[in-house]
């Protein structure tokens, strides 16, 4: 179906967006489920954020999803958010409403939880202790989500520990911080390991984890997804370990946006997982 003057946008909005996946995902559900629709990307100048969404409110477009560097002031653009959204201290969803209202939400952390759940079928990720590997965004955001979906305990191990105490300080409950000294022994017990450093990315090392010291039982995520098979996944393999890889993360964190934005659920009549790994250049798997 082509685009008309009635179509129903929305978007993504980021600084750079140029090699973003939303718009080939989404205009790819858009097409099979033959909606008057489109979707695009937006790379507003850094300083020029709040002017931007500004400008949209009354719904000049639907949503827009958020990416780096952009999910903190998102939130504090919005006049209501989720719990989750709240708790993360970031928001990669923003609805505009028709009475000039702005609704934010952070479906990041659902996004993780749901990949697991298709990657390692019958794994329930808040079953035992989390070790997440990193302190920025994303790493707050799945932390955020696992305290929500009752883990017992969730520990961020980070370069620079202070950034890994101040999100458990703010999130506080089940989720620590822990020095790096502290991570074999904690790995030892994990359930859960979740690399949310951007190690790895272009194909580097990962995380120095010794991820063979964990349970035989532990399944272990890269949030990393370029290269899609990561240094870090490939040793959780090595030792025998389950593993989930960041791209079925971000397929998963766009089914609710464009829920939002369309009222729909995306067809699943289209393999959007082939076209991303087309689009990065690997083998469909
Ligand atoms: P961020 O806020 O910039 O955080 C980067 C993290 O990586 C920090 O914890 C940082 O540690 C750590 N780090 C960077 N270089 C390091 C090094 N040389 N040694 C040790 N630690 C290092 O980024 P983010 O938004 O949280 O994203 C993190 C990664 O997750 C990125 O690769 C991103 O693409 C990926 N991600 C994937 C998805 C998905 O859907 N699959 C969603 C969100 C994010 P310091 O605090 O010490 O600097």
């Amino acid at each position: 179906m082509s685009v008309t003057g009635a179509a129903i946008v929305a978007g993504v909005c980021g600084q750079p967006i140029r090699h973003s996946m939303s718009p080939l995902i989404h205009n790819a559900w858009i097409a099979a489920a033959g909606l008057d629709a489109a979707y695009a990307p937006f790379a507003p100048p850094e300083s020029g954020f709040e002017a931007f969404i500004e400008g949209l409110r009354g719904g000049a477009i639907r949503g827009l999803n958020v990416t780096i560097p952009f999910k903190e002031r998102a939130l504090a653009c919005a006049d209501r958010c989720s719990d989750l959204a709240r708790l993360a201290g970031a928001a990669n969803l923003l609805v505009f409403e028709a009475d000039g209202t702005i609704t934010a939400d952070n479906t990041d952390g659902p996004g993780l939880i749901d990949a697991i759940a298709v990657q390692v079928p019958g794994f329930d990720p808040a079953a035992g202790p989390v070790v997440i590997l990193g302190a920025g965004g994303a790493a707050r955001g799945a932390a955020a989500a696992l305290a929500m979906g009752g883990a017992p305990k969730i520990t961020l191990v980070n370069r620079t520990l202070a950034r890994a105490e101040a999100i458990a300080a703010s999130i506080g409950g089940v989720v620590k911080a822990a020095a790096e000294a502290e991570l074999d022994a904690l790995l030892g017990e994990a359930g859960l390991v979740i690399n949310a450093t951007s190690l790895g990315l272009g194909g580097g090392a990962g995380p120095a984890a010794r991820l063979d010291l964990t349970p035989e039982t532990a399944v272990v995520v890269d949030m990393v997804y370029k290269p899609l098979r990561t240094e870090f996944l490939r040793r959780a393999e090595a030792a025998g370990r389950r593993t989930v890889d960041g791209l079925e993360m971000l397929l998963r964190q766009a089914v609710p946006s464009f829920e939002a934005f369309f009222g729909v659920a995306p067809p699943a009549s289209v393999d959007v997982r082939a076209l991303a790994l087309a689009q990065l250049g690997e083998a469909v798997r």
